[in-house]
């Protein structure tokens, strides 16, 4: 019966991506004491003022300044879950820095302001602990690891707290696709399995004080590098001899903002060039995925090679764009909006080229709670 509606769940799921694509789009609003920014009715469309015009967009979903984190985590929590079916699920938090991706994918210690990262390894915990009840065995292994500039850092590594230097990862080869679970294979990074609830807090806080180790040490108040959370699911049932190895990947991508030219020296300009290069080299597979591209350029960067398999085959990709509405930001968020739109809109550029065009109305009036990922199409 449970590999019936396995099979079924399956089915579904590709006649999904068959006609909406395997990539959504929400969109988050961070609070602003003055904000170029209306969110409009319907929970998916916003408009954003720039020197006195209104740009609207609209995406799978629009959360608000108001929206809490656990009401943006009852909205990813499906997805998350199906991390445990065997899927290669990725999240990311795409915007200029100060715009809340941090804020959104790790959160803040208090128990309210945690965000995807504690709240999905708790919930996957949870869904473990109930599933060894009825005879699955699971293991779950994380890595967090760090790419600046195309390179590779363990976050995870022994002294990375430290030091900026400790856990670079030099071998040019070290992401490998395992041709068996689909996988990505970072070799020399570390893989720590999860105990519980706490150690899994430890491993965030260990990453979260090696990722601002590195940034102090280039003198920087926002983030340069992209920091990419794995987690490694594989549940074996015995009785039915089935497997599964799901992988959960939640991304804080690296600021998405242009730096000021006169500020630029040699050395800034360079990681300038390797911050766009590589969520542009994000955005051109997404624009390969869509239109259905016999060649997807996932090699072209550390980021997307790294996450080739959630980004392609049965992968299920979820963006945030964070936005800061204040009115100062309003170019950077205009930028950031226009990235998320190609992103969003590009799946529908194979079905004859007209983009895709979510009506307010359709797409679930508030997206009351309930379903959770269910209300983004999965
Ligand atoms: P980024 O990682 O994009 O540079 P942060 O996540 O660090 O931005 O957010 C910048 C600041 O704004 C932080 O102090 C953060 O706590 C706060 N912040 C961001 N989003 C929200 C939100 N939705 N609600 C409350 N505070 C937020
Ligand atoms: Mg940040």
């Amino acid at each position: 019966a449970a590999a019936a509606a396995e099979a079924t769940r399956r089915q579904l799921h590709n006649q999904m991506v068959e006609l909406r694509g395997n990539i959504r789009v929400f969109c988050r609003v961070r609070p602003h004491p003055h904000s170029a920014v209306r969110c409009l009715p319907g929970g998916a469309a916003l408009a954003l003022a720039v020197d006195g015009r209104e740009h609207a967009f609209t995406f799978d979903k629009v959360f608000g300044p108001s929206t809490a984190q656990a009401a943006i985590f009852g909205e990813v929590s499906e997805l998350v879950q199906s991390a445990l079916d065997g899927y290669h699920v990725c999240l990311f938090s795409y915007g200029q820095t100060g715009a809340g991706k941090t804020y959104t994918m790790q959160g803040t210690p208090d128990p309210a302001g945690a965000g995807i990262i504690p709240r999905a390894v708790e919930l996957i915990l949870a869904r473990v602990q109930a599933l060894e009840a009825q005879e699955w065995a699971y293991s779950l292994e994380a890595s967090f690891i760090e790419v600046y500039n195309n390179t590779l850092r363990d976050l995870l590594a022994d002294g990375a707290a430290r030091s900026a230097d400790a856990g670079r990862i030099t071998d040019a080869n070290a992401i490998k696709h395992d041709a068996s679970g689909g996988h990505t294979v970072v070799a020399g990074a570390s893989r720590v399995a999860v105990a519980g609830a706490g150690h899994a807090a430890e491993l965030i806080r260990r990453a979260s004080e090696a990722r601002a180790c590195a940034e102090t040490a280039m003198n920087s108040t926002s983030s340069r590098s992209h920091c990419v959370f794995m987690l490694y699911i594989a549940g074996a049932h015995p009785a039915s001899g089935t497997r599964l190895t799901g992988c959960l990947c939640l991304v804080d991508l690296a600021g998405s903002e242009r730096l000021d030219r006169s500020l630029a020296e040699a050395e800034r300009k360079k990681e300038a060039c390797s911050i766009n290069q590589s969520l542009s080299a994000l955005g051109d597979v997404f624009a390969s995925l869509s239109s259905k591209s016999a060649h997807v350029p996932y090699r072209n960067s550390k980021l997307t090679y790294l996450l080739q398999p959630c980004l392609g085959g049965d992968g299920k990709t979820l963006m945030f764009v964070n936005i800061n509405p204040e009115p100062a930001s309003a170019n950077e968020s205009l930028c950031s909006l226009k990235f998320a739109a190609k992103v969003n809109g590009c799946e529908t550029a194979a079905k004859g080229g007209a983009r895709r065009n979510v009506s307010v109305a359709a797409s679930g009036g508030g997206g009351g709670g309930g379903s959770g990922a269910g209300g983004s199409g999965w």
